[in-house]
């Protein structure tokens, strides 16, 4: 196992940091994280990481954006695996920064097998994943005792297309589910939960930009998902079961902090 243990100091010629870039508020990144962007030479980050994050990065740091979001055209997986070993070799201190948790979604497993297999060492920093953000948002919780004892991940697209899932459990009542990528599988998640005996009134929470200045809560059901995500452009995490917290309760908790 070439890991090192995260008291490591990670920014080291010719090792390779892993990073979480969270999703896109600078005040949600890690310590390590900011530390890591302070110090390495040469960044390589997803389109999705923020300007904001960007900008704690050394202002000599090389900072190189490695594609799009999610499963769009970019940069091949080979040619950027590639380019942080090229780095790695060159000595430089590289931070690979994937937004949100480097682990979701984060196609970390083929950049961990390059560098096992050029030998080089790495660690990997863990950062807030959009779906955390994005429940944040909603003033809900992503388990609650008696509702859900199980959260599910899902991505509504994968390399072959949409993506196939338990669409019994997911219809189950009170099932939640965070879905990444989901908009323009929106139809087809609608139909296949239908389909296995979900609620038409389902509650479905979308959540553009979550922790972003622009971000954006649209509440939705099952029937009225399709409607609800026409004007949304920006990544969208797609909430199922979850429906906001009534806004003037919300506004009552933030005023009681301001208070406090
Ligand atoms: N590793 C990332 C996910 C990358 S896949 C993470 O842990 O968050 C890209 C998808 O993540 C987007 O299509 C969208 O579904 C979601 N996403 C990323 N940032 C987001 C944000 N700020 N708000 C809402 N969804 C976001």
């Amino acid at each position: 196992m070439t890991q090192k243990p995260l008291s490591y100091d990670a920014c080291t010629p010719g090792h390779v940091t892993l990073a979480g870039g969270g999703p896109g508020d600078p005040d949600l990144l890690t310590v390590a994280v900011v530390r890591a962007l302070q110090n390495a030479d040469v960044i390589l980050h997803d389109r999705l990481i923020s300007a904001e994050v960007l900008a704690l990065a050394a202002p000599d740091a090389q900072c190189i954006e490695t594609g799009k979001e999610g499963f769009g055209p970019g940069m091949t997986q080979a040619a950027i695996s590639a380019l942080i070993v090229t780095y790695a070799r060159q000595g430089r201190a590289v931070l690979r920064l994937k937004s949100g948790d480097p682990a979701v979604f984060g196609r970390l497993d083929e950049e961990l097998e390059a560098l096992e297999a050029a030998g080089i060492s790495f660690t990997i920093l863990p950062g807030i994943t959009a779906a955390s953000a994005a429940v944040a948002a909603l003033g809900q919780s992503l388990t609650q005792r008696g509702r859900n004892g199980e959260l599910r991940i899902l991505t509504g697209h994968d390399v072959t297309g949409y993506a196939d899932h338990d669409w019994r459990a997911l219809a189950r009542p009170g099932a939640v589910a965070a879905i990444y990528m989901g908009k323009r599988a929106a139809r087809f998640l609608q139909g296949r939960l239908l389909m296995h005996g979900a609620a038409p009134g389902t509650p479905i929470s979308i959540v553009e930009n979550a922790s972003r200045a622009d971000q954006r809560i649209v509440a939705a059901t099952l029937i009225t998902l399709p409607g609800a995500l026409e004007g949304i452009t920006g990544p969208a995490v797609l909430l199922l079961g979850l429906a906001p917290r009534a806004a003037a309760r919300m506004r009552l908790a933030a005023l009681k902090e301001v208070t406090q």
